[in-house]
């Protein structure tokens, strides 16, 4: 039997209570199926010091983002964009996850917009990734994106589920998107259809664990996890008519490129 191809997972939440009991079972699982390099992203900012830690422990395996979702933003501490911005001075960390949600009860809020604002100004003034969730909002989304024209920092689209027509734009925005468990699915289409469209380069690959259990682990497993990759690279190779092994390549550069300011060490 061949190995397993290496991936890459562009987005994961290893700090999630979910995986505290066993992460580094979790941590080995990923690695034998070929898993190569995790971006841990935060949800909320009692995420930040276990995804510190997390990334002292794996320097060569883990890149670390902190940030603020915007399922988060209300309840979040005052004063927590201080207590971010002294994180990112003080490593090589990526800003996320950040976004807009519009399809959660009340939907956009003013407190969310500038907490995505500020997650791209900090972005910005640490020439850092960031990690963005977009669900509905997507006008709104694409001018905040648009105001950042002559930005250096690179932004993510994780679990990509937006507009066709942005993805010819991915480049001269400094936009990557990434594609979770949703293309896996027996019933998938506009996944596929997005998954296909996607420009090559632009393309990374996430798990986005514990949730988005790709098919066909979500028959008995209510927990994803990043040793589950490979049915997502199956999936976006079939949809975009590629190998698996020029999938995992492509979107193993497209990794490096984009979580090369959230890292210690490039990837093994
Ligand atoms: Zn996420």
């Amino acid at each position: 039997m061949s190995p397993p191809l290496p991936l890459c997972d562009a987005h994961c939440h290893l700090a999630d209570a979910r995986f505290a009991a066993d992460l580094p079972e979790v941590i080995a699982r990923a690695r034998a199926a070929g898993v190569v390099a995790i971006h841990a992203v935060a949800a909320e900012e009692a995420d930040w010091e276990a995804l510190r830690v997390l990334g002292e422990k794996y320097p060569d395996f883990l890149a670390i983002s902190f940030g603020m979702h915007p399922w988060f933003v209300a309840g979040a501490a005052a004063g927590w964009e201080k207590r971010l911005r002294r994180l990112l001075a003080s490593g090589p960390y990526g800003v996320g996850e950040t976004g807009l949600d519009g399809k959660i009860p009340g939907g956009v809020t003013q407190a969310q917009r500038d907490a995505f604002r500020c997650q791209l100004d900090l972005a910005e003034e640490f020439s850092r990734p960031v990690s963005v969730h977009l669900r509905g909002a997507w006008d709104e989304a694409w001018k905040i994106l648009c105001e950042r024209d002559n930005a250096r920092s690179l932004v993510l689209l994780h679990s990509f589920s937006g507009p066709a027509a942005w993805l010819p734009e991915l480049e001269r925005h400094n936009l990557f998107v990434s594609f979770g468990g949703a293309p896996t699915r027996p019933n998938a289409r506009k996944p596929l259809a997005l998954a296909a469209a996607a420009p090559a380069g632009r393309v990374l690959l996430e798990s986005d664990a514990p949730d988005q259990t790709p098919w066909p682990h979500c028959r008995e497993k209510t927990r994803n996890e990043p040793a589950f990759l490979g049915e997502i690279a199956s999936a976006l190779a079939a949809a975009r008519g590629e190998t698996p092994a020029q999938t995992a390549a492509e979107t193993a550069t497209a990794y490096r490129a984009f979580t090369a300011g959230a890292r210690r060490a490039p990837p093994a």
